[in-house]
């Protein structure tokens, strides 16, 4: 398990900061949801960090809360947008079976 020291360097190396509460010298970190919701005072030890990072959760508020429009992309031949990266190439597949 990283120590707090090594937990706050490498926050620091990516322009981040995180406070060791004095009283419990447990460290706490705000995360934010997709949905660009704040969570503060997550704990930030480096395993709970790496669950709440599995999840989705950001040290910065997304550019582009994921509330409803959750990471679109989108076909560049027509604009056909979907959520769903397999169904992009799915549908990108059927471009070039058909001739492009
Ligand atoms: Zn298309």
């Amino acid at each position: 398990m990283a120590s707090k020291a090594e937990i706050k360097q490498a926050l620091a190396r990516n322009g981040f900061h995180i406070e060791f509460l004095p009283d419990t010298g447990l460290p706490k970190v705000t995360l934010y949801k997709p949905n660009g919701q704040a969570m503060p005072n997550l704990p930030a030890d480096s395993v709970s960090l790496q669950s709440y990072l599995a999840r989705g959760f950001t040290f910065a508020p997304p550019e582009h809360p994921t509330d409803e429009n959750q990471n679109i992309i989108k076909c560049n031949i027509c604009g056909f947008s979907t959520t769903n990266k397999r169904a992009l190439l799915a549908h990108m597949i059927e471009h070039t079976s058909i001739g492009g």
